[in-house]
């Protein structure tokens, strides 16, 4: 597409889809006119695919996840479909500022970090490696909420990326089903029927997912709420507008918001709401494509295989079983091997409060019919196994852990350590009975997004190094490793770096209003607040860097801005303090005249995709510095890595394997290991003996205490304080004195420039092995039996 027809389509939509004369366009106009050209490049794919799917009999992906972290899709689809020259061409030949463009596109955000990312990566790669999948989740009105700061602290504020026109999805008011709640189960002739007392129904919008070069494309399937019927009319005739109104406000409720916590699980009736509505639609959805096509529905594990991103889709197991069961008449232990042959969980969280529970009494209520079939569940495995008596009902809940793992085919975690501590620990029971089902699956990121369209700069200087290919074949990035003994290839690499930092740092000048050097080391922290993340502890080494510089303003210090980006769950009290200390040691910090332009502290608000997209290009150091034992992968560490910026990290998830791949001389390396952790935790009072070994800790928690940062409220940070001295689960005490003193050797290493600029090429080097088209071929391979579909010439609109 030449950039001649590009802009004659932006020019069509602009006036026959929008009504709009171009002399009074706004910059939202144009982005939806470049929008549905583009998007029209995708559909012809998209039907070639779906279309290669029917004929071939291919077997079907069904990703299962109540959370997608998409971010803006505009760049990525141009990107994936080689447009970026016409699109770049055809906007400046209307005189439109290319980037305003594309960041007038809200960021969707229907996710709350990690997982709801791993998500979309995921759907990025399915359709890059050509492999039949649909995406199934929430069509939620208010994505994550959006963060801004007052005085300091974390203010939330409804998103509302609905409240204009989606540029990508379609409607398809034809694809309801209802969805029941509540009623009661009746027995007739030896079998179960449900009878629900309320019921609402699911409407499916899809957005179509294109991958590298215009090959394929899957679909995004999200739910929205409907009521079952629309309107009571004649409490309206009554005056009672309200009471009229109330069943399409109750339905409507369902699909209204994205819980904002991945690691507690809150609104506990509307949550489970939320999670059968969209597991019961998702695999009615499912069985209605597989029984249009095959008869005989116990050949389903050989046509479908199903991922539940976590436990929250972890109803559908039950559901599953219901319909084969109780629909389809199949005997009961036939419909659960059926249902487990399907079916595959992928783990993400050893925090105890974080594994799913549900009351009992809720369940009943809310789901009877699956509460009932969820004890035979558990009375089936204990017969099968003839284990001991291991139940998913414990104490008046179910646990949704347990559950999905009876059910599954293959259960995975995300990081080697992690899959390994997931048979020590939380499975260890369930492990020894089924001794094949834990499998392990190193996260990844897609390198279209992380690296091809956030930096061109890179990608740029990657393509005239080695050639193209490395896009969907990353693991040529290897190519690159003999240029880093290169001087020219290192100042060129340098060159990139440096052009992103300044890039970034007018931007935080515009934004924030702080002057940042561009030659200063920017150490980047973005990722959730939690204190398992430690986020504490970098502030802490801020304060303890900001006291030595105060002392002894002679040195030479290593000029630092740190970066922190995040957001705390709306009630996590901790970790909105903590987000309030970092803002009011950048208050002090930023305008103490001793310090100068030596250390910054820079904490943009509402991080999200498109703000990773930004920070990430431009960061010298990236900060993975969570206990060890608790961060199940990270992908954050993977992106970071990926463009060039070395690692300070503990060995905690794929933090492991990034150093066995990019080399332990080029990772900053320090802190207890899993094992080392969960000993010091029985050591009598180790935060006090950690602080009194490290004066400078002991300085950094007494400027605390004694309101430094606070001043007239000497007293906010003593629950802080009081935490680390005397609750300091997370060994932040016990971690900082090698935290502290590695970024010494840090600081000692970025002197050496040449020294450095290696180690960061070394990382961008030999981080292809973290793509996500990695992961996605290797759950293909050892979860679900599927090979990618041969695409021919002509399948395709590009090609042809
Ligand atoms: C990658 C990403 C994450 C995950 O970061 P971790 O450091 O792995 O926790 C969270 N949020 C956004 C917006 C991301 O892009």
């Amino acid at each position: 597409m030449t950039r001649d027809e590009l802009k004659a389509e932006m020019l069509r939509h602009l006036q026959y889809s929008f009504g709009k004369d171009p002399a009074h366009a706004q910059v939202r106009d144009w982005r939806m006119a470049l929008s549905m050209a583009v998007r029209d490049r995708i559909v012809e794919p998209w039907f070639a695919a779906t279309r290669a799917t029917y004929s071939g009999q291919h077997k079907r992906v069904y990703y299962l996840s109540l959370e997608f972290l998409i971010g803006r899709l505009l760049e990525d689809a141009i990107v994936n479909l080689g447009l970026g020259q016409a699109a770049r061409e055809a906007c400046a030949a209307l005189d439109l500022d290319f980037e305003a463009v594309m960041t007038d596109e809200p960021d969707a955000a229907l996710g709350n970090g990690g997982l709801g990312r791993l998500a979309a990566c995921f759907l990025d790669s399915l359709s890059t490696l050509s492999i039949p999948a649909h995406g199934y989740g929430i069509r939620y009105e208010h994505g994550l909420f959006k963060q801004s700061f007052h005085e300091g602290r974390q203010v939330e504020q409804a998103e509302d990326w609905l409240n204009q026109p989606h540029a990508w999805e379609f409607e398809r008011a034809e694809s309801s089903y209802e969805i029941g709640f509540w009623g009661e189960v009746e027995e007739k002739d030896g079998r179960a029927i449900w009878h629900p007392g309320d019921a609402v129904l699911a409407r499916a919008y899809d957005t179509p997912v294109i991958g590298w070069q215009g090959r394929w494309a899957n679909t995004l399937r999200l739910w929205g709420a409907k009521p079952t019927k629309l309107f009571d009319l004649a409490r309206f005739n009554t005056g009672d507008f309200t009471a009229a109104a109330q069943p399409e406000e109750a339905a409507r409720t369902i699909s209204r918001v994205l819980y904002p916590d991945d690691t507690t699980d809150a609104g506990r009736e509307l949550r489970l709401k939320q999670e059968y509505f969209f597991a019961a639609a998702s695999i009615r959805d499912i069985l209605r494509r597989y029984t249009s096509e095959y008869d005989d529905i116990r050949r389903l594990p050989h046509k479908v295989a199903i991922q539940l991103n976590d436990t929250h889709p972890a109803i559908a197991g039950p559901e599953l079983v219901r319909i084969l069961h109780d629909e389809h008449g199949l005997a009961f232990d036939e419909a659960v091997q059926i249902a487990s042959a399907t079916l595959n969980y992928t783990n993400h969280t050893l925090l105890p409060e974080a594994l799913e529970r549900w009351s009992e009494g809720l369940m009943r209520h809310l789901l009877p019919r699956h509460m009932r079939l969820i004890e035979q569940i558990d009375d089936w495995h204990a017969r099968t196994t003839k284990g001991r008596t291991l139940s998913a009902i414990d104490q008046g809940s179910v646990k949704m852990g347990e559950l999905s793992f009876m059910l599954a085919n293959r259960v995975n975690g995300v990081s080697a350590l992690h899959t390994g501590l997931m048979k020590k620990t939380v499975f260890a029971e369930l492990d020894r009975l089924h001794p094949d089902r834990i499998v392990n699956q190193t996260n990844g990121v897609t390198p279209r997004r992380w690296l091809l369209a956030c930096n061109p700069g890179l990608s740029g200087l990657v393509t005239e190094t080695i050639g193209t290919g490395w896009e969907d074949d990353l693991e040529r990035l290897g190519q690159l490793d003999p240029h880093v003994s290169d001087a020219g290839f290192r100042a060129r690499f340098a060159a990139v770096k440096r052009a992103n930092k300044a890039h970034l740092s007018d931007w935080i000048g515009r934004e924030m209003g702080i002057s940042v050097d561009p030659d200063a080391m920017f150490d980047v922290q973005i990722k959730r607040i939690h204190e398992y993340k430690r986020q504490l502890m970098n502030v802490l080494d801020v304060i303890a860097t900001w006291h030595a510089m105060r002392g002894e303003p002679g040195l030479d210090w290593v000029p630092r801005v740190k970066i922190f980006g995040g957001k705390a769950a709306p009630g996590y009290q901790t970790a909105k303090e903590i987000i309030r200390l970092i803002n009011d040691v950048a208050t002090v910090v930023n305008s103490d005249p001793a310090i100068g332009d030596r250390l910054k502290v820079v904490y943009p608000p509402n991080y999200n995709v498109s703000m990773a997209e930004r920070l990430i290009p431009a960061a010298d150091l990236s900060e993975q510095i969570s206990t060890a034992g608790k961060e199940a992968s990270g992908t954050g560490n993977m992106k970071f890595a990926l463009n060039g910026a070395p690692t300070i990290g503990t060995l905690d998830g794929a933090n492991v394997e990034i150093r066995e791949r990019v080399g332990a001389g080029n990772f900053f390396l320090f802190g207890l290991t899993a094992e080392e952790a969960m000993a010091r935790r029985e050591v009598p009072d180790h935060a006090g003996r950690a602080i009194a070994a490290s004066p400078e800790l002991a300085q950094a928690i007494a400027h605390l205490e004694r309101g430094t940062f606070s001043p007239g409220e000497p007293d906010r940070y003593r629950h802080l304080a009081q935490i680390l001295r005397h609750h300091d689960y997370f060994l932040v005490c016990s971690d900082f004195a090698a935290y502290h003193a590695k970024q010494r050797a840090v600081d000692a290493v970025f002197r050496d420039r040449d020294a450095w600029v290696a180690m960061a090429a070394r990382n961008t080097a030999r981080s292809g092995w973290f793509s996500s088209d990695r992961t996605i071929r290797s759950y293909a391979a050892e979860i679900w039996d599927v090979t990618p579909v041969e695409v021919g010439p002509g399948a395709c609109v590009l090609a042809s």
